[in-house]
């Protein structure tokens, strides 16, 4: 199939030709139509499948539809690979001026604090600092009041690491409304049990 079969906008098709994406690898092209129609998604796929640009293109579709608040808050397991994504959504969100937050430890907080106040439509973060942000600082919850996604990234390793208490700290303070995207390089237990604490059923992808 064509990046154009999936259900995405001109811009972001002509951003991909752009990126030398010529055609969509079987995770973006199972994921992006299911992300795009409201699904909840549970993708099993390797670094390197493209499995970035699997979630990052369908959310920043509906953010350019009708973007507010921090539209989508990001969780993966590590600051390298934070920084990673932050860099892949801000390239595919090139031509919609997206501004992109990268939240992780070891960085001043209230900086930080003041990045999310100012709303950014993506928060790429690590769980461990955006607990503290959301338990410490009053005015943290309320820019994640209307989120729209919450991605989790490499989530069997968020979960090694034992991150499930920070994950029930910012569960809650997500709206119950929202789309959960789960990518995750192997299937474990734990992932559905993640999954029944999102309010749809959602598609399973694996290769
Ligand atoms: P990921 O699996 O998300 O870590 O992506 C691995 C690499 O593949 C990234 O550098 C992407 O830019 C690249 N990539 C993602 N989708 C495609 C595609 N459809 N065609 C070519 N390269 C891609």
């Amino acid at each position: 199939s064509a990046f154009s079969d999936l259900g995405l906008a001109d811009w972001a098709i002509q951003t991909c030709k752009e990126l030398g994406m010529r055609k969509p690898t079987p995770v973006q092209t199972h994921c992006i139509p299911k992300i795009l129609a409201g699904r909840d998604v549970l993708g099993i796929a390797q670094t390197g499948s493209g499995k970035t640009a699997a979630f990052a293109l369908p959310i920043l579709n509906r953010l350019a539809e009708d973007p507010y608040g921090v539209f989508a808050l990001v969780i993966t397991p590590t600051r390298e690979l934070a920084f990673q994504l932050a860099e892949q959504f801000r390239a595919l969100g090139s031509c919609l001026h997206l501004r992109c937050s990268v939240v992780v430890g070891g960085m001043d907080m209230i900086t930080q604090a003041k990045a999310l106040v100012s709303r950014p439509h993506v928060v790429v973060a690590t769980p461990g600092r955006v607990k503290v942000l959301l338990e410490e600082n009053p005015d943290i919850p309320k820019v994640f009041q209307r989120t729209k996604f919450l991605v989790l990234d490499e989530a069997d390793r968020v979960l090694d690491v034992g991150f499930e208490e920070e994950l029930r700290v910012i569960f809650q303070c997500l709206p119950k409304n929202r789309q959960t995207l789960l990518f995750s390089a192997t299937m474990t237990g734990n992932l559905q049990t993640l999954l029944e604490l999102s309010a749809n059923k959602a598609y399973f992808y694996e290769a």
